[in-house]
């Protein structure tokens, strides 16, 4: 018998996620399991490869919530250096959002092609503040002090690190023998110019010395530690923002596209309106290359609302986040599992990708969630606890904790977050979250591995070797579920030990 027809046995058991959805009840992650399939290739063999919208790929299919206690740009770099995508929140203002897409897309480049240049009578003082503000230090100096003009110098740190006098113009210390590329290079021989020369950055310059862009030689390190990272077609790393529906964010969205934000969430609580669908239209109508994600939504017909107004993916989930009170508060909502199921189900029809938002907590239900049609899975409790999550860890009963808040709590509301739920303005506000603490998991760069590692196991046990796999899987009734009891539930946990330490999610 061939490995094929050893996969595909005639003998199916369980339900096929048509069977197992078709049930009249909502499920969550727990209340199903994937029945095993057949092993013939290692975890290493497993693609995560993944869509985040219809033109998006990422590699791991990780996306961090857009919420002020988890994704600011530390968050959304190591996010898209580990192969994921962070959404950066909108708690905050137009100036502040960008400021963080911005250290995002400037963090890792190919050719940079607006590198910040200074003057020839520009001080070393000026160049303390841009290493301040930004972080860099090689510096092009032109004749005018602006980008598009005669390259006269560069300045990098060696060459102002043991100057005392910091008013002295840049003209005195700049090296003016500069070594440069000609517009037109490829980043390639820009790379192999850099490695010959040992140098750390290239400017390129056009055939009358002028300065069109830089290289640098950071990037090209970073490139090579991180080979999965998520990166544009300039080779900046990815990053998302978030926007309300109010028409302030119209203002919002025009920035954030120019400081080179990949993808647009529009964030709403109930992604079925008018507000959304207008929001929808002006973007795409306005920022052709803007990717845009609706939500959120649970149903197949507002599913098809969104995928109509043009959005490129559609986020899936009202009310099974950790922090969220909603389904208790509001009465509305639905179990996350069918809400991914159903919506990923017609979404399919339109090739759009959907991404489960909310409700996981450990590994399986990553698993779970791709199963059942999700591409990619958007958290924040999971992600909240890391080192690159913005807060300090502090201490309760000799354990290590972040602060976790959902945007609709009272607190977060107060700090400006309450646009996600038509609460704006009021006096009163209704909360539909709370506001709590995790504990410690280390830094995304020892996480990430960590769940993709798990997750590779998980596919393995299923018979399935990339996403696609499993969702063609999905499609054709091969990848088989069983709905699980109570009991089944408890004894699938740990169970009748007289103790025992719990597991602790993380890399150890
Ligand atoms: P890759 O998959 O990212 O290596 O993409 P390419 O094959 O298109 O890369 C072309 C060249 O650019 C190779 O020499 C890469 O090593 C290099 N490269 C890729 N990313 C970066 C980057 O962020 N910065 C720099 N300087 N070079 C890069
Ligand atoms: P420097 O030697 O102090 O300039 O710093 P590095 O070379 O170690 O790192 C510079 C990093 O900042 C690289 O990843 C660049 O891609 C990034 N970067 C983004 N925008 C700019 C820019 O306008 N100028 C410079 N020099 N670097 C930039
Ligand atoms: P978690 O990963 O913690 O289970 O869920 C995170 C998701 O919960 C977010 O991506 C967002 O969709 C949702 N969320 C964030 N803050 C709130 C809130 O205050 N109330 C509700 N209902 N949902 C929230």
């Amino acid at each position: 018998m061939s490995n094929q027809s050893y996969r595909d046995s005639q003998f199916l058991d369980g339900l096929s996620g048509e069977e197992l959805f078709s049930m009249q009840i909502g499920l969550t992650y727990r209340d199903f399991l994937v029945l095993p399939g057949f092993i013939d290739f290692n975890p290493s063999e497993v693609e995560l490869e993944t869509r985040l919208t219809k033109k998006i790929k990422l590699k791991r299919p990780f996306v961090s919530s857009p919420m002020d206690t988890v994704t600011e740009s530390s968050m959304a770099i190591a996010q898209a250096l580990m192969g994921g995508i962070g959404i950066i929140h909108y708690n905050n203002t137009v100036e502040e959002q960008v400021a963080e897409v911005s250290k995002v897309k400037r963090f890792e480049n190919g050719f940079i092609s607006d590198p910040v240049v200074l003057g020839p009578k520009n001080t070393i003082h000026d160049l303390d503040r841009i290493k301040e503000t930004l972080g860099f230090t090689g510096i092009p100096i032109t004749a005018d002090g602006t980008r598009n003009s005669k390259l006269v110098g560069i300045v990098t740190n060696r060459d102002i690190d043991f100057e005392r006098d910091r008013s002295i113009p840049v003209e005195k210390v700049m090296t003016t023998e500069v070594i440069t590329g000609k517009a037109g290079i490829t980043l390639k021989e820009a790379n192999d110019i850099i490695k010959k020369e040992k140098i750390g950055k290239l400017p390129i310059i056009d055939k009358d010395g002028k300065l069109v862009s830089l290289v640098s030689r950071s990037d090209l390190k970073k490139n090579k530690e991180f080979p999965d990272s998520s990166k544009d077609e300039n080779k900046r790393l990815r990053c998302g923002a978030a926007v309300s529906t109010l028409p302030e964010s119209r203002d919002r969205v025009a920035a954030l596209y120019e400081a080179g934000a990949d993808v647009i969430i529009i964030d709403s609580a109930q992604g079925n309106s008018i507000y959304q669908i207008e929001m929808l239209q002006f973007i795409k109508s306005n920022f052709k290359n803007l990717e845009v994600i609706g939500g959120n939504v649970v149903t197949r017909g507002q599913a098809e609302n969104l995928i109509s107004a043009g959005a490129d993916g559609l986020r899936i989930g009202m009310g099974p986040g950790s922090i969220c009170i909603t389904q208790d508060t509001m009465a509305v909502g639905r179990a996350q599992a069918t809400a991914v199921y159903q919506t990923a189900a017609h979404a399919a029809k339109h090739d759009v990708p959907v991404i489960a938002d909310g409700g996981i907590s450990n590994i399986g239900d990553i698993a779970n969630a791709l199963a059942i049609g999700a591409s990619a899975c958007m958290m924040g409790f999971m992600f909240a606890g890391t080192t690159e999550a913005p807060g300090e860890y502090f201490y309760e009963n000799g354990i290590r904790l972040k602060k976790y808040r959902g945007m609709a709590s009272i607190e977060a509301m107060k700090a400006g977050g309450d646009k996600r739920y038509f609460n704006e303005g009021q006096k009163v506000k209704v909360a539909q979250g709370v506001s709590g603490s995790v504990v410690d998991r280390g830094s995304i760069l020892n996480f990430i591995p960590y769940l993709s590692l798990g997750l590779r196991l998980s596919f393995q046990d299923m018979g399935f070797r990339s996403v696609q796999d499993l969702h063609q899987g999905l499609r054709e009734g091969k990848l088989r579920f069983e709905r699980r009891s109570e009991s089944a539930q408890a004894q699938g946990s740990v169970h009748s030990l007289y103790s025992y330490s719990a597991p602790s999610l993380r890399a150890e």
